[in-house]
């Protein structure tokens, strides 16, 4: 078993490389399809190639999607943008977001908040991140037969730790799968990029909290998000040390 310190600290390594990696293959990527769209409207083989067309569209803004991805395992914004969150609001807000998907996908949502959550002082876009991750993971886990998410918040005032659970009735994981979690560019999917639970992981540690999981092959599976309400001694939320 790896040791969770040296495993933390890899992925801080990772994620500033791939983050530096990214951002440069973003600048020409951005060049290329600028220049793709010039083809569209003008020559005449373009029309005749259209399907080429928008796959090379897509494909850049899939390369695109996965180069924003790396560049948020990092930190990009460092502790500057933490402001008093409301972890509740924020779960609505990404909930709002997906209620048409679970439409779509035949999800029933069930929420049990606790309703007085003490505010945490953190990012709201690096949380909101999280919060995704876990949701859309788990809508596509119930794709196809359909579902539940219950998604539930509770506060643990001796250790003053804010817990949020995610429950879904998906596939759920086999131990394979389930050892792997968190490790960079692993997925199990066709068009996954495997970065969602590295970087939500990177962001919980951040905070000085943790992620569990426990998943059963064609039950479910339950992600439980620990964050500390009140940040170490001497250390701001976002695990660096206040001046
Ligand atoms: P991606 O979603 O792009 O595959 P993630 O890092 O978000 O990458 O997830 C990695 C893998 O973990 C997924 O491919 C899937 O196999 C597994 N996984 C994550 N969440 C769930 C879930 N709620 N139910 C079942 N499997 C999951
Ligand atoms: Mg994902």
């Amino acid at each position: 078993m790896e040791n969770e310190l040296v495993r933390s600290e890899k992925l801080k390594i990772v994620g500033e490389m791939a983050a530096g990696v990214a951002h440069e293959i973003r600048n020409p990527l951005a060049t290329i399809r600028g220049f793709m769209q010039l083809f569209d409207s003008s020559s005449e083989a373009a029309k005749e190639n259209r399907k080429y067309y928008n796959l090379i569209i897509k494909e850049i803004d899939r390369v695109n999607d996965i180069c924003n991805d790396l560049m948020n395992i990092a930190n990009p914004n460092g502790t500057k943008k933490a402001q008093d969150t409301n972890l509740e609001l924020v779960l609505d807000d990404m909930l709002l977001l997906h209620q048409s998907q679970f439409r779509h996908r035949d999800i029933r949502v069930n929420t049990y908040f606790h309703g007085r959550l003490p505010s945490v002082h953190l990012d709201v876009s690096r949380i909101q991140q999280v919060f995704l991750n876990l949701i859309q993971n788990a809508a596509e886990a119930m794709d196809g037969g359909g579902g539940r998410l219950t998604i539930s918040t509770t506060f643990r005032k001796n250790d003053q730790i804010i817990v949020i659970t995610f429950a879904d009735t998906g596939e759920g994981m086999d131990e394979e799968t389930l050892s792997r979690l968190g490790t960079p560019f692993y997925t199990t999917k066709e068009t996954g990029t495997g970065l969602g639970l590295t970087t939500s992981y990177r962001i919980i540690e951040e905070l000085g909290g943790q992620v569990l999981v426990t998943s059963e092959r064609g039950i479910g599976t339950t992600f439980t998000v620990h964050i500390p309400a009140v940040p170490e001694n001497g250390m701001d939320s976002q695990g660096e040390n206040t001046p």
